[in-house]
């Protein structure tokens, strides 16, 4: 199934230290509504199945994201909204605003969380909307963005306290969080493959990756093309069969890195995210992949 992360606006009430979202994409920019309402119905005509509503904080434009997650009901695409629970002050609004989410046909809430997050959000407010997903039958996950380190301890036992959902997420050192210091790591010489879901700014750009890889801006390696010049179906079927893109799918960044000339002590030293930057924000190393991109493909055991 196709799915997407949407980028409806940049604009967020945070201003999170480590916010991927946040970088060389202008920070206060929003999709025209009338052009996203055609957007997801040409969206559901190329097979689009699955659309989350993220990049800046939805629920600023709520009335509007309401209005796009019941045309996708309507036309039988899932959907999932992230959020910072700003809006979750009190049990009360939170059960109110939950259950009108329901209502409209809302299929999953994705709550973000981390030590980060929680300096301009009181952390109740993400247990106040986790407890209203449960009370409607919304379904829900939070999502805890973790370097990892001690500090993160306390935030991780405030949600094993609770009972609550939630999946650790590492942090990606991009955007704003491309300036804190590098952790050393040491991995395990694991694949690093990657699903690659792709994401739609609100100027229409389409990029092959939701996350780092939009800010690649010394080789654009991720970016497909505008929405205004381009079918979205065309958009998706470069994604689809790029050889490199599919490779980073299959056989994952740590064989390509290998390949690419990277050594194995190095290469164990980087989260998957920033190894795909070492590889593909490149342009010399990309040049090289393309080029010998059928040897790449026959590279296995
Ligand atoms: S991480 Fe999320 S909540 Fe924080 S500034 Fe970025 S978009 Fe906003
Ligand atoms: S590994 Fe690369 S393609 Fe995957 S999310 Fe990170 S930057 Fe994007």
């Amino acid at each position: 199934m196709r799915k997407l992360a949407f980028g409806y606006s940049t604009r967020c009430n945070l201003k999170c230290e480590h916010c991927v979202a946040a970088g060389d994409i202008p920070e206060s920019r929003k999709m025209d509504y009338d052009r996203a309402k055609e957007i997801i119905v040409q969206m559901v005509r190329a097979g689009v199945g699955g659309i989350s509503f993220s990049a800046g904080e939805p629920f600023l434009y709520i009335n509007e994201i309401k209005e796009l997650v019941n045309l996708c009901r309507q036309i039988g695409i899932y959907t999932r909204i992230v959020t910072n629970s700003f809006w979750a002050n009190t049990p009360e609004v939170s059960d109110r605003i939950v259950s009108e989410l329901k209502e409209i046909g809302l299929c999953q809430l994705r709550l973000s969380y981390s030590r980060w997050h929680q300096k301009g959000v009181n952390r109740n407010n993400v247990l106040n909307a986790a407890n209203s997903c449960q009370k409607t039958g919304l379904n829900y996950f939070i999502s805890f963005v973790t370097d990892f380190s001690a500090s993160d301890d306390p935030y991780e036992a405030f949600l094993r306290d609770h009972d609550l959902l939630f999946f650790p997420e590492p942090v990606i050192y991009s955007g704003r969080a491309a300036s804190f210091n590098r952790r050393y790591i040491s991995t395990d010489y694991q694949a690093n493959g990657c699903e690659m879901n792709p994401y739609l700014t609100p100027d229409l750009d389409l990029y092959a990756c939701c996350d780092a890889g939009s800010h690649f801006s010394k080789t654009r390696f991720f970016y497909l093309g505008n929405l205004n010049d381009h079918k979205v179906e065309d958009l998706f079927n470069k994604t689809e069969t790029d050889r490199l893109y599919h490779l980073i799918r299959t056989m994952g960044l740590t064989h390509i890195a290998s390949f690419a000339g990277m050594s194995s002590r190095r290469i164990i030293t980087y989260a998957k995210c920033e190894l795909c930057r070492e590889l593909f924000n490149a342009p010399e190393t990309v040049f090289r992949l393309r080029a010998e991109i059928s040897r790449l493909e026959a590279w296995r055991r």
